[in-house]
């Protein structure tokens, strides 16, 4: 991150790994060695231009054969308007097979991230048609009306959720509006995959929740991994795994770092909550 303002060095720093693949895989490795795995984001969104989204393709082509050739322990996961989704279904279907067929080659496991909710009808209908392979797993933000329903017809169908709040801004007509309504939805949401899915991910920071998902745990015979974004509570993170929890950390790298950062600002709520997680160290 050299050269850029202080911005950058300061926020952005601490929740991105670097601007390229290498800085991305020196932050898994060190994860790797704490009994952590990646979830790797190459940055950028809302791609319209059809030779930047080939960019990307060709991005997290290369990631994929690094991650197979160099035994990260770790998957991808991939904003559908990376892939071109916001230019045209057809569009984002053909790469969303290219880089599943190329990972599935590779053995790397392949994430959807969940954008806006506009998006979310169309990355449902690509998900669906390959999600009976087990290589591929979808994101559902707990702050949406729908997604309750969402999760009970995807697990009937065998799909991989990956449980977040959301982090769009999204209106009073399709999400909760409150932090305790989201919550209280993500934490239902969650029972639902305890009673009802087989291999799940609990992606938050929220220590309440995490508390009642080990309550869950403890009974359930399916596989749970927790999740946590890097530079937000990685320490809490390492001490799961070495506690025995399967835990990953979402590790995004690349140069389009603003729109990350600022949902993650605005997250944080309190600056004095920026700040510790500027300066805390975070153990790994
Ligand atoms: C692995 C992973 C993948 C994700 N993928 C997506 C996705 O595809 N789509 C999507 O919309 N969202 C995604 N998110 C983001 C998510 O929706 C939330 O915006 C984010 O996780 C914060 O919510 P929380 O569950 O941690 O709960 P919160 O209630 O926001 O936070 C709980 C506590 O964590 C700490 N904390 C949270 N954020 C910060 C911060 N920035 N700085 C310092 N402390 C903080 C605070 O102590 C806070 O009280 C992902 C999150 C994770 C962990």
């Amino acid at each position: 991150m050299s050269g850029h303002g202080i911005f950058e060095r300061l926020f952005a720093g601490r929740w991105i790994a670097g601007p390229d693949i290498d800085d991305a895989i020196s932050v898994a490795r060190r994860f790797n060695g704490k009994g952590v795995s990646a979830v790797f984001n190459y940055l950028g969104e809302d791609l319209k231009d059809k030779g930047m989204v080939e960019d990307a393709v060709q991005v997290y082509s290369e990631l994929i054969k690094r991650i197979g050739s160099e035994g990260i322990v770790a998957s991808i996961s991939v904003k559908p308007t990376q892939l071109g989704a916001s230019i045209s279904y057809k569009t984002f279907l053909s790469n969303y097979t290219r880089i599943v067929k190329l990972a599935k080659k590779n053995g790397v496991f392949v994430w959807f991230d969940m954008e806006s909710s506009g998006m979310i009808d169309t990355v449902i209908r690509a998900y669906r048609k390959d999600m009976k392979s087990k290589d591929t797993g979808i994101c559902l933000q707990a702050y949406l009306t729908r997604s309750y329903e969402d999760a009970v017809g995807l697990c009937k169908k065998g799909a991989i959720i990956r449980l977040v709040k959301g982090a769009y801004n999204e209106p009073p007509d399709v999400a909760y509006q409150t932090k305790e309504a989201v919550t209280s939805n993500y934490v239902r949401i969650m029972e639902y995959l305890f009673r009802h899915s087989k291999r799940f991910m609990i992606a938050t920071h929220d220590l309440g929740i995490i508390e009642h998902a080990h309550r869950l745990d403890k009974g359930h015979k399916g596989e749970v991994e927790y999740a946590m974004l890097n530079g937000i509570r990685n320490r809490y993170a390492v001490a799961m795994a070495k506690k025995g929890d399967r835990v990953a950390v979402y590790i995004p790298f690349g140069r389009a770092w603003l729109n990350y950062s600022y949902r993650r600002l605005k997250e944080a709520g309190h600056i004095s909550l920026v700040l510790k997680s500027i300066f805390e160290d975070q153990g790994v």
